[in-house]
């Protein structure tokens, strides 16, 4: 089968074939019907050799998944052939105390997701470890569908871990308007009543920040932080979102976080927003999400369903998904890249 493999640290992914695996006891084979491309996948392939902690090359790419049961392993009850599944990706062990409360990318002995830690869904087939990773899809087309995974449901945790804080007339700001941030943006307004901004680098970025329902929209640049504390009375922002996370984005965040605001960083670099008495305003709070919950991706999905989120996706084939990445790289991709296998 043909497979989209991270094969040398420090090149781009390849194209190659490899064996179509079989499910052992236990597993599930997924004929993949759309992988997501993330820039996490980009975070993974600029870590350097000496820092490289993620499955060993070759690694086949896509955290992102949905595909339909072609073959199941022993021992593996209450999934139907031909069902159309989403895979929830964080897999955790499923028996430490994380793990029972459904945050398996929080589980103890650490994460084995698909595409990171562990081979994943950018080919023509996929195993997947356990049943309780998969989630019905139902009549949802699968290329539509398939970011809800990450690129759903990661701001969905974020947003909704935030929501305490967004009360009606609230300000929330959203720093990169991409993959994931395009989605933020809809589930503020879906879930509150507050203002939602929006930071990007250009127009493009920012017409897209508009049309997917941002109220104001911003260069993301010092400036901003003026901009934004022009909207609030002189205040800040009640919940910045960054979906970036390098330093520049960090300083913004904390220049116009409000009094008793709350930070939540989902963007993974090296920037950091430092809590304490003189750096931002008092009572400030910050959190790192990671990724999602068993249970928020079944909210997710519902959310979905019944319209209120849709993720903007361009499609590619395998063969094309070289240059899906490239883009994504680039920083060309309107939404999700989204390949088609
Ligand atoms: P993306 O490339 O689709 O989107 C990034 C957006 O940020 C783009 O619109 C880009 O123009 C914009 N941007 C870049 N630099 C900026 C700046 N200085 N100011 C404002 N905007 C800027 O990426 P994505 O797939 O949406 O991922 C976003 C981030 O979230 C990545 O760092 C990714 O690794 C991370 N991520 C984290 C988790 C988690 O669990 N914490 C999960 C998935 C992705
Ligand atoms: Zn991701």
């Amino acid at each position: 089968m043909k497979a989209l493999q991270y094969r040398t640290i420090g090149s781009r992914p390849e194209l190659v074939e490899i064996e179509k695996p079989t499910p052992a006891a236990s597993e599930i084979l997924l004929r993949v019907t759309a992988a997501g491309a993330c820039h996490s996948d980009e975070f993974i392939m600029g870590v350097s050799e000496e820092e490289y902690f993620f499955k060993p090359v070759p690694l086949t790419l896509g955290h992102e998944v949905a595909g339909v049961v072609e073959a199941i392993g022993a021992g593996v009850t209450d999934v139907e052939i031909g069902e159309s599944v989403l895979v929830y990706g964080p897999w955790g062990c499923g028996r430490c105390y994380h793990c029972a409360k459904g945050d398996e990318m929080n589980c103890e002995k650490g994460m084995r997701a698909p595409g990171i830690f562990s081979d994943g869904g950018m080919a023509e087939y996929m195993i997947v470890d356990d049943a309780r990773h998969l989630v019905p899809l139902g009549d949802l087309d699968p290329v539509t569908s398939v970011s809800l995974t990450d690129a759903g449901l990661t701001p969905y945790r974020a947003v909704k871990s935030a929501l305490d804080k967004l009360t009606p007339g609230t300000t929330a700001v959203v720093i990169g308007a991409g993959g994931l941030g395009h989605v933020a943006i809809q589930l503020l307004k879906a879930l509150t009543q507050s203002t939602v901004v929006a930071l990007d680098l250009g127009d493009r970025q920012l017409e897209f920040a508009t049309e997917v329902g941002a109220d104001h929209v911003y260069r993301s640049e010092p400036g901003a932080a003026d901009s934004v504390k022009g909207l609030t009375r002189g205040l800040g922002a009640d919940v910045v979102f960054d979906f970036v996370g390098i330093q520049p984005t960090a300083d913004l965040a904390a220049a116009m976080v409000a009094t008793a605001g709350h930070v939540v960083v989902v963007g993974v670099a090296s920037g950091a927003v430092q809590i304490g008495q003189r750096t931002v305003p008092l009572d400030v709070t910050g959190r790192a999400i990671n990724w999602g919950s068993r249970a928020e991706l079944i909210e997710v999905v519902e959310l979905a369903k019944r319209g209120a989120i849709e993720i903007h996706v361009e499609r590619y084939s395998l063969d094309e998904a070289t240059e899906a990445y490239d883009k994504l790289h680039a920083g060309e991709i309107k939404g999700r890249a989204v390949v088609v296998p």
